[in-house]
């Protein structure tokens, strides 16, 4: 199977190609820096071409278009949205406005921009799959705490499109599903997470290689279980 993911430099995306590599699957991975891009050569050089590594900012236009270029040269099986940014996490008070809409641009607008331009490919592949990774701190109903103004609503606009999207899509095969990865150990996640990137990843590629067409506009935790929106 052919697989795209974005945000591969590090953390979850980072675990998604080492996981996906090592049962043998193809991975074109978008990478935002240089830096990334040096952190996954050793992986591309074990990978015997199954590893193709593509610049990629999920948050510029042209960038999109740049990647969309480059992989679409053939099918796509499974597009894995996964890059996303914190956002300042302030209280009311003290909401940093462009930070907010930084992070729409990144976690909200970045899927829906990938998947659109992937959609050529997506149809000529077979599996026909789309999972984006979501939060739980997106979901209204779970939401009674507060603060994370920037994260939350920019969660909580992706799972709308990503919903919005599948309904969509459905007609042309594509199932499409929003997933919560765990609190994680990573960057984002923080030290004090207590689920390692392994046992996130194992679990949400369990639930993307169940998934049929009744799964479509759903959101699941990466234990399978239903996220309440
Ligand atoms: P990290 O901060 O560890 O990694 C984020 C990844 O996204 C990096 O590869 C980063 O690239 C990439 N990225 C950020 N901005 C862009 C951009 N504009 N274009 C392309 N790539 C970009 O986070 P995680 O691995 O923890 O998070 C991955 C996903 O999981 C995110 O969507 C996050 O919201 C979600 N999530 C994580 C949780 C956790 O506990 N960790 C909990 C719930 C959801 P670069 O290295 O270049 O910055």
């Amino acid at each position: 199977m052919r697989y795209v993911i974005t945000g591969a430099s590090r953390g979850i995306g980072f675990e998604f190609v080492h996981q996906l590599l090592e049962r043998g699957d193809i991975v074109d991975a978008g990478v935002r820096t240089e830096e990334g891009l040096q952190r996954l050569e050793p992986l591309k050089r074990g990978s015997a071409g199954r590893l193709r590594l593509h610049p990629l900012d999920v948050a510029e236009e042209r960038s999109v278009r740049t990647f969309a270029s480059a992989v679409c040269t053939e099918p796509v099986d499974v597009l894995i949205n996964n890059a996303g940014v914190p956002g300042l996490w302030c209280a009311l008070t003290d909401v940093d406005y462009a930070d907010v809409v930084r992070t729409f641009a990144v976690n909200a607008l970045g899927p829906l921009r990938v998947t659109s331009a992937l959609l050529p490919a997506l149809l000529r592949g077979v599996a026909r799959k789309v999972a984006h990774v979501t939060s739980r701190m997106g979901s209204l109903a779970g939401n009674s705490e507060g603060g994370a103004y920037a994260y939350r609503m920019s969660k909580v606009a992706l799972n709308m499109g990503v919903r919005n999207l599948s309904n969509d899509l459905r007609g042309q095969g594509i199932v499409s599903v929003l997933l919560h990865p765990g609190w994680v150990k990573t960057d984002m996640g923080g030290p004090d997470a207590p689920l390692p990137p392994g046992d996130s990843v194992r679990g949400m590629l369990n639930i993307i290689d169940g998934l049929r067409a009744e799964h479509s506009g759903r959101f699941f935790d990466y234990q399978g279980e239903e996220v309440p929106w």
